[in-house]
């Protein structure tokens, strides 16, 4: 059963990989807004190169970022590609979120899931991953965001439809695990997915779940 198969694969994949060392509550919402949309597009790599240029010349703020000079926080992003787009993104969501939350995320974090969704997608920049990650993170939203090893790693275990998009992905996977796990199986897709479950030549010999992967080449 689907189900039960969904379930072996979440217990082997905690005991391979450490859990997340932080909580749910050390995580700034507008920080984390602000780290998803740098991602968008780059690696890991670059994405914490770009926050960190940005924090060591702002305060992650909205009202320090709706004031910057957006020729200065493109300098801190072009590691991350795309800057200018991102740096522009970044000071009108900035003002958008002090003019209508009064600078403070946590106000629509307080809403209830699919309100708090809606508000968020309507910011500028803000896509459904953006979103579901800010939901899950910041405030423990019962929500699974979908990223690239999410959505390939997923498929190839046959936990979400073969040519689901973002939405059928998230609800497949929703509908397998229990609320209380939506952060630990987002987290240990993607660790699968860089370690084994690669884009290319996955390494399923020595891929901790290949006895219950039906796309296992072994
Ligand atoms: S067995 Fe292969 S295809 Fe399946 S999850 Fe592991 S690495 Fe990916």
């Amino acid at each position: 059963m689907l189900k039960n198969r969904a379930e072996k694969i979440l217990r082997t994949l905690q005991k391979t990989f450490t859990s997340p060392k932080w909580t749910t509550s050390d995580r700034d919402p507008f920080k984390t807004l602000i780290v998803t949309i740098i991602s968008q597009n780059t690696t890991d790599k670059n994405t914490a190169k770009a926050f960190e240029n940005l924090s060591n010349q702002f305060q992650i703020t909205p009202e320090a970022l709706a004031n910057a000079k957006t020729c200065k926080i493109e300098e801190c992003l072009k590691v991350a590609g795309l800057y200018r787009n991102k740096a522009k993104t970044i000071k009108q969501v900035s003002k958008i979120i002090i003019k209508n939350f009064q600078g403070d995320l946590t106000q629509v974090l307080s809403l209830p899931f699919e309100e708090a969704r809606k508000a968020l997608l309507q910011l500028p920049g803000v896509g459904p991953k953006t979103a579901d990650v800010v939901l899950l993170f910041c405030a423990e939203k019962p929500t699974i965001p979908v990223d690239t090893h999410v959505n390939r790693v997923s498929k190839r275990l046959g936990l979400a439809p073969k040519n689901g998009d973002y939405e059928a992905i998230r609800k497949s996977l929703q509908k397998l695990y229990d609320p209380k796990d939506y952060l630990s199986i987002h987290i240990l897709l993607i660790s699968l997915g860089r370690t084994h479950c690669k884009a290319r030549n996955p390494l399923c010999t020595q891929c901790p779940v290949n006895m219950l992967c039906p796309s296992r080449h072994v």
